[in-house]
């Protein structure tokens, strides 16, 4: 069989070159390395089974690889030849866990990713240069960009502005980072109905209702600080939906085996060998682009876990021994009593 003879080719492959300067694009300042992981693919699969030592052979193999080898092996296997040697590794040692596992009794088959859809938010705030420790951040811009993880593509986007009611004249630092505009929040309407129309986007989409999704952001703070805070603002409930979500800077920190300060949204695309498309801090162009990411790391073989929640108002991980559950249907917005 194909696969069996790529492993095996793979297998007796050992390489004695020394290995290549690792290509970063920022500094691996601390040279740690996060340990946890990803939940392996298979479900709950017999790890006894000879399936798993094959895999731990191969993996062995591709870690002795040198960056140019991984290369050349994943253009052999036609499989993505960009990105920096963690990213390779990955890709590989996935290829040939899926391969294995296929051929295998033993894992039940593999697992596909749990969500139908992904939806990714990113949001951009008031703000002043060097924030104050006080300082209340109001959403100015409310951008979602839907991932259909079937077909690994971004399949619709919305995007509203919102008008700031605390401070509604913007720093000119702010629009010098965002690129909004006083014109453009002013002609916005307040949060309450933009949440609503953002909601209504949501139904029309039938997540939560006919199909699995959840929420993605890049950090914690899209949820954790700006979209609570300005609930409170607002005195809006907390949306039951919006309460666990992707972060995918661990995601990606634990999957491709990186320190967290190469998990910033530039540096993420730049090791997997992508620019950013269009402008940084539009949280439209943020959200495509962290959508992007979030393909590439589904084509690379990444489940993508819910792995953040808030509790109580307190951000609080999710451990990935949590049972996978699609985020709620979204609910028209309340106000607080
Ligand atoms: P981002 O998603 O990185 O564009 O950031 C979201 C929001 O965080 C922005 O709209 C700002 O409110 C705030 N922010 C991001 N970077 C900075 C910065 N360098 N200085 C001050 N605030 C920032
Ligand atoms: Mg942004």
């Amino acid at each position: 069989m194909e696969s069996q003879k790529n492993t095996s080719q793979l297998v007796n492959k050992t390489s004695k070159s020394e290995e290549d300067e690792e290509e970063q694009c920022c500094a691996n300042t601390s040279g740690e390395k996060n340990d946890k992981q990803e939940p392996s693919s298979p479900k709950q699969g017999d790890f006894s089974d000879p399936v798993y030592k094959e895999i731990a052979v191969a993996n062995g193999a591709i870690n002795r690889m040198s960056r140019d080898e991984l290369r050349a092996k994943c253009a052999e296997l036609k499989l993505d030849t960009r990105g920096v040697k963690d990213v390779l590794r990955k890709r590989l040692k996935n290829y040939y866990k899926k391969q294995k596992l296929m051929h295998s009794p033993a894992a039940n088959g593999n697992s596909d990713v749990y969500f139908d859809y992904i939806c990714v938010v990113d949001f951009e705030a008031t703000c002043e240069e060097n924030n104050p420790h006080d300082y209340l951040h109001e959403i100015i811009e409310f951008p979602m960009v839907l991932i259909d993880t079937h077909t690994l593509e971004i399949v619709d986007s919305f995007q509203e502005y919102v008008k700031p009611v605390v401070n509604p004249q913007l720093s000119e630092f702010c629009v010098q980072l965002t690129g909004i505009t006083q014109k453009m929040v002013d002609e916005a309407k307040p949060f309450h109905p933009v949440l609503k129309r953002a909601v209504s986007w949501l139904q029309k989409k039938e997540l939560g209702t006919k199909y699995k999704y959840t929420f993605l952001t890049d950090g914690s703070w899209d949820m954790g600080k700006f979209l609570h805070t300005q609930c409170k603002l607002s005195a809006i409930r907390y949306p039951q939906f919006a309460r666990k979500w992707i972060n995918i800077r661990k995601s990606y920190g634990n999957f491709y085996k990186v320190p967290r300060t190469q998990t910033k949204l530039i540096c993420m695309l730049e090791n997997l060998g992508m620019q950013y498309d269009g402008r940084p801090h539009c949280g439209l162009d943020d959200s495509r682009n962290i959508a992007r990411i979030a393909i590439h790391m589904l084509k690379d073989g990444c489940q993508l876990r819910v792995n953040e929640c808030l509790h109580s108002g307190q951000l609080r991980s999710v451990p990935n021994t949590t049972p996978i559950e699609g985020a709620p249907a979204p609910q028209t917005p309340k106000k607080r009593d």
